[in-house]
């Protein structure tokens, strides 16, 4: 399916679904409805400042491409580490970051894994 089909106002999961981007109502038989909500990052005040993508989530090591560090500046001679912003010492970690898993455990445990890798760049 491209887009959600949320249910008109009054209708039940059975009745009458507008899709978003086609704005066509559509009837659909159907007994559960599964609802995403949270999905979109609030990152838009991080504009010039870190690479996002199309949208919104902050790119980070290897998902940085070349253009990506040119058009950033990339100051430092190294490459990105993983979790590494386009911002040298700048690390992004959990659901705002682009290919995160979007889970509590992965938000930690990239939380975890960014405290050693400010110690390596504070090192360096
Ligand atoms: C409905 C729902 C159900 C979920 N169920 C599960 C589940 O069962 N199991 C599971 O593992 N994961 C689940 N998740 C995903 C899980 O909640 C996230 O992966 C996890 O919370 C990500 O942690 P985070 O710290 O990256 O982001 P968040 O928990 O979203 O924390 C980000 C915080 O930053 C704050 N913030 C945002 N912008 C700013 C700003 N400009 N200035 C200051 N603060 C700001 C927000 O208010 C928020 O408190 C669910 C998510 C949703 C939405």
């Amino acid at each position: 399916m491209e887009a959600a089909l949320p249910p008109l106002p009054g209708s039940t999961p059975d009745e009458m679904f507008r899709n978003q981007k086609t704005e066509k109502v559509e009837r659909h038989k159907i007994g559960a409805l599964f609802s995403m909500t949270g999905a979109v990052p609030n990152s838009a005040w991080l504009e010039g400042c870190v690479t996002c993508d199309d949208e919104g989530f902050i790119k980070t090591g290897s998902d940085l491409s070349k253009e990506d560090l040119e058009l950033a500046k990339w100051s430092v001679r190294r490459f990105p580490y993983l979790l590494e912003t386009s911002l040298p010492g700048v690390f992004a970690v959990g659901d705002v970051r682009g290919g995160n898993v979007k889970r509590v455990a992965s938000a930690v445990g990239e939380g975890s894994i960014a405290v050693s890798l400010v110690h390596q760049v504070l090192a360096e």
